[in-house]
């Protein structure tokens, strides 16, 4: 459902396995750098594999990450050993298991999702673009500790119907079929969050009905790549 947007797709197509997959989650991290989804160490990214899904490192630099410094996990959450995954592995790994259709995750701490997120609100029906998401709002996440299970849990709650939620006090988060389409969405989700606040600043946005988001809904079951 979500858009592909308008980065390059080289390196970031799907179906890749092995180390091609693992530099492709790496580019990622990169790339949410460099599109001001992230800084430092913040944030992390997924990719499903064929035995578990490959995910960044934890508190490393995300500008400078390589193929190489990505973590393989299996389901069960067990890693090779010395290597120490994203401490958010569990949130992926349960996203993974309840969404069949996810290939891919982005964890961002993006300046108008934190903002928003810090407020506890969710984005409600203020522009039809929120319907990209999946439903007729993006949902805030419940606050619990990064990296822990009840995090995991207050996330998958919020992202019931959903391709995206905020995160209470921390950021936001998104996934798609492909990396593409998971950091195409975080951004879109991010940019949502910058244009629901400013409208806020002036009034209380006027928002779209039932009906309105219903045909919006619709409408976006064939438009743009379902990556
Ligand atoms: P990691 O470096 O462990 O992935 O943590 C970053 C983060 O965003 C925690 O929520
Ligand atoms: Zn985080």
């Amino acid at each position: 459902m979500c858009s592909a947007g308008s980065q390059p797709a080289s390196r970031l197509e799907a179906g890749a396995t092995g180390d091609d997959q693992a530099e492709q989650v790496a580019a990622t991290a990169r790339r949410s750098v460099a599109v001001g989804l992230n800084q430092g160490t913040s944030g992390n990214v997924s990719a499903r594999s064929p035995s578990g899904f490959l995910i960044t490192p934890s508190g490393l630099d995300m500008t400078a990450l390589s193929a190489g410094e990505i973590v393989p996990l299996k389901m069960d959450g067990t890693a090779p050993a010395g290597v120490k995954p994203s401490s958010e592995w569990r949130f992926h790994r349960d996203l993974y298991a309840a969404f069949p259709e996810a290939g891919a995750v982005v964890h961002a701490h993006s300046p108008f999702a934190v903002a928003l997120a810090c407020l506890r609100r969710d984005i409600p029906p203020f522009h039809y673009m929120v319907a990209l998401a999946g439903g007729v709002d993006i949902r805030c996440a419940a606050y619990a500790t990064f990296g822990t299970q009840a995090l995991s849990d207050a996330v998958i709650q919020a992202l019931d119907g959903r391709r995206a939620c905020l995160m209470a006090n921390h950021g936001l988060l998104a996934w798609g079929r492909s990396l593409r389409g998971a950091l195409a969405l975080a951004l879109e989700v991010e940019a949502l969050c910058g244009q629901y606040l400013r409208a806020c600043q002036v009034g209380a946005p006027v928002l779209l009905n039932a009906a309105e988001m219903a045909e919006v809904l619709e409408k976006f079951k064939d438009y743009g790549a379902r990556d």
